[in-house]
């Protein structure tokens, strides 16, 4: 009787080429963090909010300073918009759903970009005049509601974006 080694999840979970950061997937659909060092993030999708009414936080808050570039996690096209609550707004649509940035200071590149190319610039408009800048970040997948996209974050922020895979291979 010979034993049959458990299956090895991490090989079988890693990308078979290193293609896979410039072609999304469901189980990685971010190529590149969306907010330049310095920032910091918790899983805050889901808390409880009440600036504008009780509702469930409907993104996570990357915080960073003022002027603080966003770019497109993946390539798509950029959109404008601005709203009481969200400020200024850029939305990046792509092959597996659309990302939402919100309480900017500036558009960056709209219309087509391709994952890493600058959309904006993080501040604090809309309903977050008060406190600090940060980059309210939705992720939409399928462009249907908002889910929490703190592991796909992960994945992404963890390490500078160049480097951010080859890194999480070495530790998988
Ligand atoms: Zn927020």
């Amino acid at each position: 009787m010979t034993l049959n080694p458990p299956a090895d999840s991490h090989t079988a979970s890693r990308p078979a080429t290193s293609s896979a950061h410039t072609s999304p997937t469901p189980g990685r659909p971010f190529a590149v963090c969306p907010v330049d060092q310095p920032r910091r993030y918790v899983d805050d999708f889901g808390d409880a909010r009440w600036v504008g009414g009780f509702h469930r936080h409907q993104g996570i808050d990357i915080f960073a300073p003022e002027g603080t570039r966003v770019r497109a996690p993946f390539d798509g096209t950029a959109s404008p918009s601005s709203s009481w609550a969200g400020g200024l707004t850029v939305r990046v649509e792509g092959r597996l759903g659309f990302v939402y940035n919100a309480h900017l200071s500036r558009t960056g590149k709209l219309g087509r970009v391709r994952a890493g190319d600058v959309v904006g610039y993080v501040g604090n408009s809309g309903d977050a005049r008060w406190g600090s800048t940060h980059d309210h970040f939705e992720w939409h997948p399928d462009a249907g509601a908002a889910g929490d996209s703190f592991r796909y974050l992960n994945a992404v922020c963890k390490a500078p974006a160049w480097r951010a895979i080859p890194h999480r291979w070495l530790i998988a």
